[in-house]
């Protein structure tokens, strides 16, 4: 296994070759095409590789490109698992399930959201119950994405929020996730998008019969460079909760113990889909979990999303302007050296040995 070679330098690479690789290891392949096409007009799909037997009663499930730029990484981690023989026949009892591109949209056209600006790890919620706010949010909008880009007077509303807040408190309010700015940052929408249609109804139809399942979520961006931390959204009282701690140890943390947030884990977002299993597949038994791997310092990373924000809100997508601030995005999501990659499919490994282990209690 070459890891290095399994990270693509576009969509229509990583799809084309996941597709391959899936189809020469036996897996079946079912294409949903996403309304909106590419920018070099090519096909947008969300592409679920199924492989295992029907009546098997656990599975494993890993999703690439939740968020658009991230994309690249875990579709790099679905290539790595289908091309390991190692891999495959550790998982060859169980049904496996690997859904390529959960934002087609995001990963095409290098953005975190989708088509309707919608943050994925936002929208997984049930619309007929009350919904949180975002008051913080809600007073800041205006200097997150102002009229101007690098606008001195919204720099120092936010400069002013950070000093007398703290960085937690105002990366829990820029990242919480908010429902009242269509236009605005992390925003999770008043209504289920199509990648979330999409998602529910192929993890329904391939997993019919499946019992227990593992679900892993791709993420880059959050931690220092090439290190993972993986991430699940149990109480402490759940026992799914003590499952994954001895698996995991410590490299696994829960959104629901507010003890452990720092600047790589600052927030319990509302709507993340691996929080979504026990209502989007309620007759299962699902342990859900994020692997975030870090790339750059928040302030980089956070910029940049501003940035790509506010470029599609009142920018020229097709300006050199708009290409820098893309070039950008890649280049804090997704760092393109051997070290960086190395160990993400390193990590990627030690995560799926041990998710085997977690269908094995
Ligand atoms: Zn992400």
């Amino acid at each position: 296994m070459e890891p290095i070679a399994l990270f693509s330098a576009s969509y229509m690479e990583a799809r084309k070759r996941f597709i391959e690789a899936a189809e020469a290891t036996g897996f079946s392949i079912y294409s949903e095409v996403h309304p909106v096409a590419g920018p070099a007009g090519e096909e947008l799909a969300m592409d679920f590789a199924v492989y295992g037997p029907e009546d098997a009663e656990k599975a494993l499930v890993m999703i690439s490109g939740t968020h658009g730029p991230e994309g690249y990484t875990g579709s790099a981690c679905q290539l790595g698992f289908l091309e390991s023989t190692h891999l495959r026949e550790m998982f060859s009892s169980h049904r496996v399930v690997l859904v390529h591109a959960h934002n087609p949209y995001g990963f095409a056209w290098m953005r975190r959201t989708t088509e309707g600006n919608v943050d994925l790890n936002r929208n997984y919620v049930d619309f007929d119950k009350p919904l949180r706010s975002n008051p913080e949010y809600d007073r800041l909008h205006h200097a997150f994405v102002p009229t101007q880009l690098d606008d001195p007077s919204a720099e120092k509303v936010l400069t002013d929020y950070q000093a007398e807040h703290g960085p937690i408190a105002y990366m829990a309010a820029m990242l919480g996730g908010q429902r009242t700015h269509a236009d605005g940052l992390f925003y999770g929408d008043t209504q289920s998008t199509w990648s979330q249609d999409t998602m529910i109804a192929g993890l329904r139809r391939s997993l019919a019969n499946q019992k227990t399942v593992v679900l892993i979520d791709v993420h880059t961006g959050l931690g220092p460079y090439g290190v993972p931390y993986l991430v699940h959204g149990y109480a402490k009282e759940d026992p799914r909760y003590s499952v994954m701690e001895s698996v995991f140890g410590e490299t696994m943390r829960s959104t629901a113990v507010k003890e452990e947030f720092d600047e790589d884990l600052p927030v319990d977002p509302e709507g993340p889909i691996v929080l979504a299993m026990d209502w989007v597949l309620p007759d299962k038994l699902t342990y859900a979990y994020v692997i975030e791997y870090g790339t750059y310092p928040p302030a980089e990373v956070l910029g940049a999303h501003r940035k790509d924000n506010w470029l599609h809100a009142h920018g020229d997508l097709y300006s050199e302007q708009g290409k820098a601030i893309k070039a950008e995005l890649r280049r804090v999501m997704y760092p393109e050296f051997d070290d960086w990659k190395t160990m993400i499919w390193n990590e990627a490994v030690d995560a799926l040995e041990k998710s085997a282990k977690v269908l094995s209690y």
